[in-house]
């Protein structure tokens, strides 16, 4: 897979990013689809089969990259407007597929507020963000799903999430006719932050801490995600896998402070 390497104008900001999408182990097609150029990063996990997953994860990904945001170094981006864009993704896909597929949704868009970089970080359903910043990897996002609202409310532990049988069923997804609003975050980006988004594929596979090893252990983003995405198949490889990491450097940036959350 090749890797971005865009400047930004105005700001001393350079992105970087890898990315990769396999099929993995026992799957007989990749129903992810995923947009790794700056400022879009996201992945979405198409489901529904025969093909229809496939079809809901790519016109969900292809709206975003239709959108005005598209190839844009540091576009002003609001959450109601991203919003506006799924909608329009969940119309599409309703209409191709007739609400037999559906997808998932989570990633982040590198937007400025103020002359100030930010992530505005989103997700429908169970599709991660997590960001690495000062030496933690903290998840931004938080899964729509059946076990992350028994966690919620205390009935199972994360870890016994892992292994429930009803984990795969989300609780928001594009396409389906289920709830599709989005969580947003926006977060300052800070020099040396690295951002992984991916798909449950990996997540179901590999755990906290083997995905905190493997993120802070390559220098290169590229080879960060093929490392994940090895980890993934090597512990099994059920479901496709999707990995996008992104990096940001630069010497002078205008640091926000201030972190805001729409839900
Ligand atoms: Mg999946």
């Amino acid at each position: 897979m090749t890797t971005d390497k865009t400047p930004a104008p105005g700001l001393d900001l350079t992105v970087s990013c890898g990315y990769a999408s396999d099929v993995g182990l026992r799957r007989e097609h990749n129903e992810d689809s995923l947009v790794a150029a700056d400022p879009l990063f996201a992945v979405a996990d198409g489901m529904g089969g025969h093909e229809a997953g496939e079809v809901a994860s790519s016109i969900c990904i292809r709206t975003l990259t239709d959108s005005r945001v598209a190839g844009r170094s540091l576009p002003e981006m609001d959450p109601e407007e991203l919003q506006e864009l799924l909608v329009t993704a969940d119309e599409l896909i309703r209409a191709e597929t007739g609400g037999r597929a559906g997808t998932t949704l989570s990633g982040t868009i590198l937007v400025q507020e103020g002359g100030a970089p930010y992530w505005l970080v989103f997700n429908v359903g169970d599709s991660r963000t997590y960001r690495l910043s000062q030496g933690g990897l903290v998840q931004i996002t938080i899964d729509h799903s059946e076990v992350q609202e028994l966690v919620d409310y205390g009935r199972i532990t994360p870890e016994e999430a892992l292994t429930h049988p009803r984990r795969h069923v989300v609780t928001r997804a594009l396409g389906t006719g289920s709830d599709i609003d989005a969580d947003f975050w926006l977060i300052p980006a800070v020099v040396d932050d690295r951002i992984l988004i991916c798909s449950d594929g990996l997540i179901n596979e590999v755990g906290d801490e083997q995905i905190f090893n493997l993120v802070t252990s390559f220098a290169h983003p590229q080879d960060a995600t093929d490392a994940l995405v090895q980890a993934a198949l090597r512990a099994g490889g059920r479901d496709n896998i999707s990995v996008i990491v992104v990096d940001i450097s630069g010497g002078s940036l205008r640091v926000a402070t201030d972190t805001r959350e729409f839900e």
